[in-house]
């Protein structure tokens, strides 16, 4: 894969696929500059190499062009971030674009309007990435959040460059991947947690091959615990999925992986902060109950089990995290893996959930790496072939 290194750039027009798909408050402020962190490091190499950089965007999901989805709210927070003018332009295509294009100097930036005001972006439709090829001479993708998708902005536009690479956040997501997936040590911890195993297959069956323990917490553990026997009351559970979990568990057992299941149960009588709530041992869930957390002696058990790591990785909040009476499992965890971090660990942190939990306590600093991409992070560690690197490689 070539990357931004690679690239002459000095009088260049970079048209650079970012991801500043950022949240936003109702007074439109944005609430997490991640993002637009991460983005800094490719902008400026581009203007330090004497170019100028285009960079293009989605933001939420806009049905039409909805002003609330504009990524003109966004402009004076990009500025503060990069600390450099940025010039914005009410349309990503057609001929206030190519005017804006045309018009930047070497050493500025320009921010077009929403990808997703325009369908077409992701359809991946031709006719629209040429239109925006048409902006930049040279691409560069640095959107990784989007890199499992073949839209527009983020794949199909390369055909139409000669001069195409990857930015740095691409670079250093695929980097810090391999730490785990290439060149882990052992003990090697995958801590797997959120709604649904159905989502999370392929990569249990990957983590398989390469890790010696797999925790798994978070709403996906009921349906392991009801495949054995166990009583989850109203828990949430795939029962289609009993089976493969039986079969995951076998399958760990001949490849000698461990799979670390809770030993208790936060349990409430609605879905609700406000619900009463008990600690039950696992399988034990009365009627009318549902798990919401991972128990005390969980955290526990989870916590040693990091701390003795040399390799983690965590995907998936440890229980409804979003409601503080039921996020002490997701936050014991995050410190745990800040914890083994300091101990000389790896740590990655599979973006979604467990980055916003490590984002929100101030631990962005004390873990390896925190992935930018939630869904592209999963596909990238499962062996797939995401369209937005398969198009700058
Ligand atoms: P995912 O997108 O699959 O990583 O799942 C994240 C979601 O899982 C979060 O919104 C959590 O609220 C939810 N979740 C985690 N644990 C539970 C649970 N025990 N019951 C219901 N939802 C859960």
């Amino acid at each position: 894969m070539r990357t931004i290194n690679d690239l002459s750039l000095e009088n260049k027009k970079a048209l650079v696929r970012v991801d500043f798909n950022v949240p936003l408050d109702g007074d439109f402020n944005v609430t997490d500059t991640t993002r637009i962190e991460a983005a800094k490091p490719t902008i400026i190499k581009i203007l330090e190499d004497g170019g100028s950089a285009i960079l293009m965007s989605h933001l939420g999901r806009p049905k039409a062009k909805e002003a609330e989805f504009s990524l003109k709210h966004i402009v004076e927070k990009v500025q503060e971030v990069i600390g450099v003018q940025v010039k914005f332009v009410e349309d990503c295509v057609g001929a206030a674009a190519e005017e804006a294009a045309a018009n930047l100097q070497p050493g500025e930036v320009l921010l077009l309007e929403n990808l997703r005001y325009y369908k077409e972006e992701t359809k991946g439709d031709k006719g629209f990435a040429e239109q925006l090829s048409k902006l930049g001479d040279v691409y560069i993708n640095d959107a990784f959040g989007t890199a499992h998708r073949a839209h527009a902005s983020t794949a199909i536009v390369a055909e139409f460059f000669e001069e195409k690479a990857a930015g740095y956040v691409i670079e250093a997501e695929i980097i810090n991947a391999k730490k785990v997936l290439e060149t882990g040590v052992s003990p090697i911890t995958a801590i797997m947690g959120g709604s649904k195993i159905s989502d999370k297959i392929l990569i249990v069956e990957k983590l398989l091959n390469i890790a010696d323990n797999i925790i798994i917490g978070g709403g996906m553990s009921y349906t392991f615990i009801k495949a054995l026997g166990g009583k989850i009351g109203m828990s949430i559970c795939e029962d289609d999925k009993q089976d493969l979990a039986l079969d995951l568990l076998k399958r760990a057992k001949e490849n000698n992986v461990n799979i670390i299941l809770p030993l208790d149960t936060v349990i409430a009588d609605d879905f609700s902060n406000d619900a009463n709530i008990q600690t039950v041992v696992k399988g034990e869930i009365p009627d009318g109950w549902e798990g919401l957390d991972i128990g005390p002696k969980t955290r526990e058990l989870f916590s040693e089990t990091i701390a003795n790591s040399k390799t983690v990785i965590w995907n998936g909040p440890m229980g409804v995290a979003e409601m503080e009476n039921f996020a002490h499992g997701t936050v014991a965890i995050a410190h745990a893996v800040k914890d083994a971090t300091s101990k000389g660990a790896f740590s990655l942190i599979g973006g979604g959930d467990s980055a916003a939990a490590i984002n929100n306590l101030g631990f962005g600093n004390d873990v390896s790496y925190v992935s930018t991409g939630g869904g592209a992070l999963l596909e990238y560690m499962e062996g797939k072939v995401l369209p937005g690197i398969a198009a700058i490689s």
